[in-house]
């Protein structure tokens, strides 16, 4: 069993922020695991306390470290893993899992994505000579309850199936092998070129859906033909704010509710995961909760990076995804190896079994 890791990453405040509010902060740093939230109408602290927290002037080396590299490490020996990123808009999801832009120049700002890929490659390079690696790369977005094949557009409306060989899977869903660092950036940001972005008044770059990444390592043993295969599911939410706050009107407040549906749906999993009474996990009231299944309480090591403003204009939300973190924290996973036995284990099983076998048979 492994908890789900929490950490809260709080960006600078923008020029807006400093302006209107001349730069009023609703946190006060207390360490690098605990925060102080300080509520203005009721003057009332609450003390939050997370896996670890980065403030204004952390470095997107160090959030990569701490977040999404040990679950990098894990899937290259066959652990399923999870990053996801959660907060309202503008809070710094998308900043914190690519960067200014997926193929940035600068490495001091380069996101989780852009680094996830560099270090597999970079341990490709550096494996065992028995091992042979395929990469696969799949990207969808959850756009008003449908998913979207970023790499294939004509595919708008894919199922999330299940099976016993592949476990939950996106049925249909554009697999593209990688090669190289490079392959694999301009793929992202190809598929990323295909995103429906919407604008609210909020942050008007910021996407109202759900961006999945999916990448599959398999490593086959040469000797021994055996093969081991994690997947690494990278998740940068839509934002989590209330309606009202986003001016949306007509079709965009329709989104913004689909949207808040599905979070809202996320919410109730966690609450089910985490109840002190045994109780039905609603996994299938929404594509996200499907798609994040084996993620949130099954078979996958988890991360949860939630982004907030530090501003006293987002206390409120702020507040709400420090306590969605609070929550989250409770959730446990069960990990495992992923591999089918190769042929030095088989052929010792059916060794053993023969032995059993002629043992019987002298009795
Ligand atoms: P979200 O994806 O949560 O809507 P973004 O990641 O797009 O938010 O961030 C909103 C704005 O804030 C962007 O202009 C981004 O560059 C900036 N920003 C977010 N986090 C940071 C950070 N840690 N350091 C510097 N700028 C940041
Ligand atoms: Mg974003």
């Amino acid at each position: 069993m492994s908890n789900v890791s929490v950490c809260v990453r709080f960006r600078p405040l923008n020029a807006r922020e400093s302006l209107q509010a001349s730069g009023a902060s609703c946190i006060r740093q207390l360490d690098n695991e605990c925060v102080m939230f300080k509520d203005e109408k009721d003057q009332e602290e609450t003390t939050f306390t997370f896996d670890r927290i980065f403030y204004e002037d952390s470095f997107q080396a160090d959030v990569f470290d701490f977040v999404a590299l040990p679950i990098v490490r894990d899937a290259m020996n066959a652990i399923n893993g999870t990053v996801l990123t959660y907060g309202q808009t503008g809070a710094g999801k998308t900043h914190s899992m690519e960067g200014p832009s997926i193929q940035t120049n600068d490495p001091k700002l380069k996101g989780i994505l852009p680094r996830v890929t560099q270090i597999i490659f970079d341990l490709i390079e550096r494996a065992d000579e028995a091992a042979e690696f395929l990469i696969k790369l799949s990207m969808v977005e959850i756009y008003m309850e449908k998913i979207r094949d970023l790499l294939d557009t004509k595919k708008d409306n894919l199922q999330v199936k299940e099976n016993k060989l592949h476990g939950i899977f996106v049925a249909g869903v554009t697999e593209k092998y990688v090669q190289s660092e490079k392959e694999m950036l301009q793929i992202l940001q190809t598929g990323l070129a295909n995103r429906a972005v919407g604008q609210t008044l909020m942050n008007c770059e910021s996407s109202r859906s759900h961006c999945v990444f999916l990448l599959t390592i398999q490593q086959s043993d040469i000797e021994d033909r055996s093969i081991k295969t994690g997947k690494i599911y990278l998740v940068d939410l839509a934002g989590s704010e209330k309606v009202e706050k986003t001016g949306a009107e007509g079709k965009l407040l329709c989104e913004a509710k689909t949207i808040n549906k599905s979070l809202s749906a996320l919410g109730n999993v966690i609450n089910a995961l985490t109840s002190d009474k045994p109780c039905h996990v609603p996994y299938r009231d929404s594509k996200l909760t499907r798609i994040l299944q084996d993620s949130l309480g099954g078979n996958s090591r988890t991360a949860l990076l939630c982004c907030c403003s530090p501003s006293t204009l987002h206390a409120s939300e702020t507040l709400s995804t420090l306590r969605f973190g609070t929550r989250a924290k409770l959730i446990k996973n069960k990990p495992r190896v992923n591999s089918e036995r190769g042929r030095h284990e088989l052929e010792s099983l059916l060794q053993k079994s023969y032995q059993e076998c002629d043992q019987l048979r002298a009795q």
